[in-house]
């Protein structure tokens, strides 16, 4: 049933095996954190893409300990939103080149 899906969801976003994102459509989306990756979101259409890197979790262990440094947080997860426009959108605005 939808209702144990959603539990099986909560209980791996708790174990941060998945995180919730929300993409500003009222609706919750979830990214499974298998692989490390960040995120590129589009200023204008909202679109989030994953972007792979290998040093990517070797950067967010040390935003964490940076972070925990600085503020005495208990660092639970990092995570990395970069933002722009999206090659749909640039070509839209005439920006593409
Ligand atoms: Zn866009």
């Amino acid at each position: 049933s939808m209702a144990t899906v959603y539990n099986t969801l909560k209980m791996l976003v708790t174990y941060n095996l998945v995180i919730e994102l929300d993409n500003g459509d009222g609706a919750t989306h979830y990214d499974y954190f298998g692989r490390p990756h960040f995120h590129v979101v589009c200023d204008s259409c909202a679109k989030i893409t994953d972007v792979f890197d290998e040093h990517f979790a070797d950067l967010a262990k040390s935003l964490g300990t940076i972070t925990r440094d600085q503020t005495g947080y208990l660092v639970t997860r990092t995570d990395v939103e970069v933002h722009g426009l999206c090659p749909d959108c640039q070509a839209k605005l005439g920006l593409a080149r």
